[in-house]
């Protein structure tokens, strides 16, 4: 539709951020112009209002963007997935590898049960190392039912096939 294609130009590529040899899709001039963000809500409201979603669980930080608009318009909650030492209380933890190194990500240990049908946002699927760990967190809650959305999806790097979950996987927009 050509709204969703609209919006889908307005994200900027940015040379060599944050290293030498990266092209970097920058989301912020699609976000900042009100159509688009309403496109955006819209789009994701319509795909996901008859899925039962009772939380959105949204990526630190750009899936708290859109996650914690998600979360209101389905009339269901919101939990964050944080970098280490952000969240204060007790949490579950799952650590990934990066292109250098480790990363590790962490949820509340109470904020999910296996009674929740969860969506589980984040603006970008690249290398899939990052949902992958989400994906594991929320195994860890005792989720059964979850949806997994992304609004770009870098097709070429093959992040989906990283993520190994029965879930649904979508993108809004494909490179
Ligand atoms: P992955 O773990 O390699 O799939 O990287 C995904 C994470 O890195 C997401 O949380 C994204 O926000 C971030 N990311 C990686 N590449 C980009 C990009 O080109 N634009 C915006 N975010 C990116």
């Amino acid at each position: 539709e050509a709204r969703l294609q609209e919006a889908k130009d307005s994200i900027r590529d940015v040379i060599d951020f944050p290293k030498e040899g990266i092209v970097f899709k920058d989301i912020t001039t699609m976000l900042k112009d009100e159509k688009h963000l309403a496109t955006l809500v819209e789009t994701l409201y319509e795909q996901y209002k008859d899925r039962g979603i009772t939380k959105v669980v949204g990526l630190e930080s750009r899936g708290f963007i859109l996650g914690t608009v998600l979360a209101y318009k389905l009339n269901a909650g919101f939990v964050p997935i944080r970098k280490p030492g952000k969240l204060p209380a007790a949490t579950y933890s799952e650590k990934y590898t990066l292109e250098y190194g480790t990363d590790e990500i962490h949820i509340h240990q109470d904020a999910l049960n296996e009674d929740d049908v969860v969506l589980l946002h984040d603006d970008l699927l690249a290398t899939g190392g990052t949902a992958a760990a989400s994906i594991n967190l929320l195994s860890k809650c005792g989720v059964n039912k979850a949806f997994v959305n992304f609004l770009v999806e870098l097709d070429f790097l093959k992040g989906r096939d990283k993520l190994n979950t029965e879930f649904e996987v979508d993108s809004l927009f494909h490179f």
